[in-house]
């Protein structure tokens, strides 16, 4: 019976490795025509003066429509995307797009000259032999300012390419382009890497901003990052601002920037587009109690 059993449940085992391997190809298929059938789009998400609730940018987000599925999460693709080097053409598509977005909204008014674009990139593409040219090509193209444009790299990029992520650094920074540590804090959260990468930005990670308000100990920690990255020069964001508490303790630590579903979620482009529109007429207050969604 125990054989049996245990027969039973190999075989289990086995479908299930045969179905998850057969839909892991399906997956890498799919987004393979993906990049042809330009099935991605952005969402972005505004990022606001946690003072003065001045809308300053955006971070763009990247959605696969996928024709069965629907819409799928980054969390989802983008980890098959980089594993399959898929992620380097992907990248690139998003980073032209996300510039040639904000350069149409900062033409529109005189109030969206700075607004700034903040744009995930992976590690692959970090380490592309080409990939400041490509950069450079793409404001180029796209005629969009180099210093609004800001690029979100992860800990574990600079950790596991030193010496490459030094060079690529320099030269981005020759571009006037900015560059930010996201998700800080999940990593390896070694403070001491922060003094030999010239980060313009750092976004504190959801999970700290989440847990303030469980202890002071959670404070302190925000505290802590805080400071040390503004003694070093860089802005401070936090991510994942869901309350006005989060906000009010946030201003008290004088960190001066956030982001999260309390001020918007990530929205689709004409949803962006109207938000600035509300943002700069006045009709729309990110602290305002009765402001439209
Ligand atoms: P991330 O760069 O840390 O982006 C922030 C994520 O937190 C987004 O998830 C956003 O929707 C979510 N978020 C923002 N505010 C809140 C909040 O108040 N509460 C909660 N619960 N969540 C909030 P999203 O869009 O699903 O993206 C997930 C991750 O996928 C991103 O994390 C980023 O690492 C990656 N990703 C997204 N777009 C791209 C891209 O174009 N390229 C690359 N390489 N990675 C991307
Ligand atoms: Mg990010
Ligand atoms: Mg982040
Ligand atoms: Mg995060």
């Amino acid at each position: 019976r125990a054989k049996e059993g245990g027969k039973a449940r190999y075989e289990l085992f086995d479908k299930e490795m045969h179905s998850r391997a057969v839909a892991r190809l399906k997956m890498e298929n799919d987004l393979r025509r993906a990049i042809e059938r330009a099935e991605f789009c952005l969402h972005y998400q505004p990022i606001v003066e946690l003072e003065t609730g001045k809308l300053v940018g955006f971070e763009a987000l990247a959605r696969w429509h996928h024709p069965e599925r629907g819409l799928v999460s980054p969390a989802e693709f983008i980890p098959i995307a980089e594993e399959t080097g898929m992620i380097v053409p992907i990248g690139m598509l998003i980073l032209e797009e996300a510039c040639r977005q904000m350069s149409v909204w900062q033409q529109q008014s005189p109030a969206n000259k700075q607004l700034a674009i903040s744009v995930n990139i992976s590690s692959k593409n970090w380490i592309q032999s080409d990939f400041v040219a490509r950069v450079e090509s793409i404001l180029a193209r796209t005629g969009f300012p180099p210093h609004c444009l800001k690029l979100e790299v992860t800990e574990s990029l600079v950790l596991e390419n030193a010496d490459a992520a030094t060079t690529v650094f320099e030269q981005l920074r020759a571009l006037g382009v900015c560059l930010s540590i996201d998700d800080f804090g999940t990593g390896y959260s070694s403070l001491s890497y922060l003094h030999r990468f010239p980060f313009d930005a750092l976004k504190i990670d959801r999970s700290f901003i989440s847990n303030m308000g469980c202890s002071d100990e959670n404070i302190e920690i925000v505290r802590t990052i805080t400071r040390l990255a503004q003694n070093l020069g860089m802005e401070v964001i936090a991510e994942g601002i869901e309350t006005m508490e989060q906000v009010k303790i946030l201003r008290a630590l004088s960190c001066h920037y956030g982001q999260g579903y309390f001020f918007s979620k990530p929205l689709a482009a004409c949803a962006a587009e109207e938000l600035i529109r509300a943002v700069n007429s006045g009709e729309r207050d990110f602290f305002a109690l009765n402001s439209p969604p």
